[in-house]
């Protein structure tokens, strides 16, 4: 293992995914000197096109992945211990229809495994509702062949995109380093081994870090670096498959409760979940083998997905229209050969390199399982260090946000002297850091609301820049303040939004502009 220089680094991850960053954070944790480097933001890739679920899954019970199933659950469990400001259970509801290819006896039975292997677990048990009771709590249900519905308990990251920025946080809190927009182009090898990563900033700069060890976690990019490694050039080790979603508004009475029904057309389970005030839909899964940052809600997908939401809610009429925006993402599945999508594990890998002994692929996963993952990983990396790095930490300690969070929301939804829903926002986003922002608002004189709803805190803007490594505005509104996922996707607080930015970071009338620009080609994408 080559010598480490003062500058050089323990570990370099590539790419700041929601694996990139819980890795990251263990490894920072037990003491190891981390870099992260991402090519776009924190958080840009797959972990924010997800259907932000924190689940067990129950689809994967029908494939006999038990283990995957336990080991989801368990980490469901841990994140609503160490992140429950993020992470909240949520209750989903099966409507069981005649003629359906999953029966009243068969989700029974899944539903009994599912809790049997939630065994100890907070959240409630499932039931079982009769069709006269199915459409009291739905009634805009389609009641013709209803023969039901069970009930069960999951969990959401409404924002999975702080789930993953608050991982690198607490990284960056205990020694790592985070270089955002830096694009990993080469790499410096000698004697099976990875001794530096050469990587492009924006401003076109090319610099160059090195390491003991390297994980590639680039997500559905991960053989786009292999292939920039000496390691074997034909080696596939990700089968992408796309996956989009729409957002509508309200458009039915659920409550909190989320859907989750198998298509009419192709027997495939899909979602229609309540988020961020308006429904989730989705989602598809399609092979995609062209450049992840490509992908796209195709017209068919969303046709489709408008189609069964209009035969389950006959009185809804979803038209194009009406969809608020979709978004599409890529998951890193392992390659596979020909097998059908649904039935390609979402069991997670770490994949060594048998010509490069200090690097390591992350290949598969969910949002649910990465702090597991991480545990694995940073144990390898360890020991392959000849490392003493103790035991993990990551299930004991909250993230950020959740320190002391149950009694802060209190005394912060009682005291404070913002608006209900200034309040309720910046508990959903801050969690207990919530306290910082409005501090630094203050500081800045900047406790101005940004929205009529009186929501947004002029303050979050110069924020997300200060204290949050946002170094754009589409980061900061994307993936920081999360404006950009409401109903009309910030538009309205645009311009003011990006006149803060630009002054908080000194920008150039030029680089204002640019910002602009593509913040709304972004969002454009979305349309
Ligand atoms: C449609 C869909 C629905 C899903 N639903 C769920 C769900 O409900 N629950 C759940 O648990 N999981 C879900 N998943 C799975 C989950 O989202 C992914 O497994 C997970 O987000 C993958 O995270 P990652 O960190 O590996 O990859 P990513 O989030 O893609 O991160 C990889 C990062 O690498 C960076 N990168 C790439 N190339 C380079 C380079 N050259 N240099 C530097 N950086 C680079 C990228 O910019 C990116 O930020 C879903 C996935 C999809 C697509």
């Amino acid at each position: 293992m080559p010598e480490l220089a003062p500058n050089d680094f323990d570990l370099i991850i590539i790419g700041a995914g929601i694996n990139g960053a819980g890795i990251a954070r263990d490894a920072a944790l037990r003491g190891l000197k981390v870099l992260i480097l991402d090519k776009d933001d924190i958080a840009s890739g797959t972990s924010s096109y997800s259907t932000r679920l924190i689940h067990g899954g129950l689809r994967y019970l029908e494939h006999g992945e038990l283990g995957l199933v336990r080991e989801s659950l368990r980490e469901r469990e841990v994140l609503l211990q160490i992140a429950p400001h993020l992470v909240r259970p949520l209750p989903i509801l099966i409507p069981i229809y005649s003629g359906m290819k999953r029966g009243r006896t068969k989700i029974r039975a899944g539903m009994i495994a599912y809790d049997l292997l939630s065994l100890g677990k907070s959240l409630p048990q499932h039931h079982v509702l009769s069709t006269v009771e199915t459409l009291r709590q739905m009634p805009s249900l389609n009641s013709e062949g209803l023969l039901g519905a069970a009930v069960y308990y999951d969990a959401q990251v409404e924002f999975a995109e702080r789930l993953v920025f608050e991982n690198v946080l607490s990284a960056v809190e205990n020694g790592a380093k985070m270089i955002a927009h830096a694009r990993v182009e080469d790499f410096a090898t000698s004697d099976n081994h990875l001794i530096a990563a050469t990587y492009r900033l924006q401003s076109g700069e090319s610099r160059r870090a090195a390491a003991r060890f390297f994980v590639n976690a680039a997500g559905p990019w991960v053989d786009g670096i292999l292939k920039r490694t000496v390691s074997d050039p034909n080696e596939q080790l990700v089968g992408g498959t796309k996956g989009s979603h729409i957002i509508v508004a309200p458009f039915v009475e659920t409550g909190s409760t989320a859907i989750y029904v198998e298509a009419q057309t192709d027997g495939r389970p899909f979602f229609i979940i309540p988020w961020n005030g308006n429904y989730l839909i989705g989602t598809t899964d399609i092979r995609f083998d062209e450049d992840p940052d490509e992908a796209r809600a195709e017209n068919w997908e969303v046709d489709y997905l408008l189609a069964e939401t209009n035969k389950l809610f006959p009185g809804a009429n979803l038209r194009r229209d009406d969809i608020l925006y979709s978004y599409s993402g890529v998951r890193p599945l392992p390659f596979t050969g020909e097998h059908h999508e649904a039935q390609i594990t979402r069991r997670h890998f770490i994949k060594p390199h048998k010509h490069l002994h200090n690097l390591v692929s992350i290949v598969g996963g969910k949002l649910t399982t990465y702090r597991r993952l991480a545990e694995e990983c940073v144990d390898l990396i360890c020991q392959r260090l000849n490392h003493d790095c103790g035991k993990c930490r990551t299930s004991d300690l909250p993230l950020p946000g959740a320190l002391n969070y149950e009694s802060f929301a209190r005394e912060f939804a009682k005291h404070s002297e913002f608006s209900l829903a200034a309040k309720s926002r910046l508990l959903r986003i801050y969690g207990s850091r919530a306290d910082d922002v409005v501090e630094f608002s203050r500081n800045e004189g900047r406790s101005d609301y940004l929205d009529e709803k009186q929501s947004i805190l002029a303050g979050e803007i110069p924020f997300s820049f200060d204290k949050e490594f946002a170094e754009t505005l589409t980061d900061c509104l994307m993936r920081r303040t999360m404006i950009g996922l409401n109903a009309d996707m910030g538009l309205p607080q645009l311009e003011i939004a990006n006149g803060i930015a630009a002054k908080c970071q000194n920008w150039s009338d030029e680089r204002t502009a640019i910002e602009l620009e593509q913040y709304r080609s972004f969002i454009q994408n979305r349309r």
